[in-house]
C-alpha cells in the first residue's frame, strides 16, 4: 500500500505515519527526517539544506526528488510506503508521478489532515522527541507518563527541533499555503483524495484514516 499524508506542519502527519507503519508494516518516508539526518551528518546536502530549513522555506525540488528516488528503492519499501512531508510542491508531485510510473507503482490514497492554522503554532511549539528512540511527545497534548522519562524506551534525553519556534512556524505555514496546498487539485483530479479532520484527537484521527483505508 502506498500512501501520501498531506497537511501543514504540526497537522500530525508524523504521528499518524508511525501508526500506519506499525499497523501495515510499510515504510514511513519523511523527507524532513531525511534532511535532518543529512544536517546531523554534515553531508553536502545537509550543509546546503541547513539554513533553508532554519528559515522555514523549502529545500530545492532537485535535491528532494533525488533523495526520494533513492529512498523508495530501499528494501523496507517492498510492501509499500507512507510519504510524510513529500510532495510539497507541484514539481515534486509531477516528479513523483513519473517515478511511480517508471517503477510500476501506484498511489492507493492521498490523505489530507485538515487543521486550523491557529492550532498549529501551539501544537508545534510544544512538541519534543526522545533522543534515543525518536518517540514523539507534546508538553500539553501527549506528555510522557513519568515526567522526563520516555514511555517507549525509558530514555531521559529529549530533543526539540530548531525550526519549531513561532517565527519559523509562521514561515513554514506560509510555504505550505503558497507552495504545497496547490498540489491538492493535482491529487483531487487523480481520484483517491480524502480529507480527515486533523483537529480531532490522535486516536480519532487514526480511526478516521483506518475508515478511509477500509473503504478502498
Ligand atoms: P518537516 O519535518 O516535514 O516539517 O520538514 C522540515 C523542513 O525540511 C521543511 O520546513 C523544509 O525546509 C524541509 N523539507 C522537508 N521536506 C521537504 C520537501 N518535500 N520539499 C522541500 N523541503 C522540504
Amino acid at each position: 500500500m502506498n500512501l501520501i499524508l498531506l497537511g501543514p506542519p504540526g497537522a500530525g502527519k508524523g504521528t499518524q505515519a508511525k501508526r500506519l507503519m506499525d499497523r501495515f508494516g510499510i515504510a514511513q518516508i519523511s523527507t524532513g527526517d531525511m534532511l535532518r539526518a543529512e544536517v546531523a551528518a554534515g553531508s553536502p546536502i545537509g550543509r546546503e539544506a541547513k539554513a533553508v530549513m532554519e528559515s522555514g522555506a523549502l529545500v530545492s525540488d532537485d535535491i528532494i526528488i533525488r533523495m526520494l528516488g533513492a529512498r523508495i528503492d530501499r528494501p523496507d519499501c517492498a510492501k509499500g510506503f507512507i510519504l510524510d512531508g513529500f510532495p510539497r510542491t507541484v514539481p515534486q508531485a509531477v516528479a513523483l508521478d513519473a517515478l511511480l510510473a517508471e517503477k510500476r507503482l501506484k498511489l492507493d490514497a492521498v490523505i489530507e489532515l485538515a487543521v486550523d492554522d491557529a492550532a498549529l503554532v501551539e501544537r508545534i511549539s510544544g512538541r519534543f522527541t526522545c533522543k534515543s528512540c525518536g518517540a514523539g511527545y507534546h508538553d500539553k497534548f501527549q506528555p510522557t507518563r513519568v515526567p522526563g522519562v520516555c514511555d517507549a524506551c525509558g530514555g531521559t534525553e529529549f530533543i526539540r527541533r530548531p525550526d519549531d519556534n513561532a517565527a519559523t512556524v509562521a514561515a513554514r505555514l506560509e510555504a505550505y499555503h503558497r507552495q504545497t496546498a496547490p498540489i491538492i487539485p493535482h491529487y483531487r483530479a487523480q481520484g483517491r483524495f480524502f480529507t480527515v479532520d486533523g483537529m480531532a484527537s490522535i486516536d480519532a484521527v487514526s480511526a478516521e484514516i483506518a475508515g478511509v483505508l477500509d473503504r478502498l
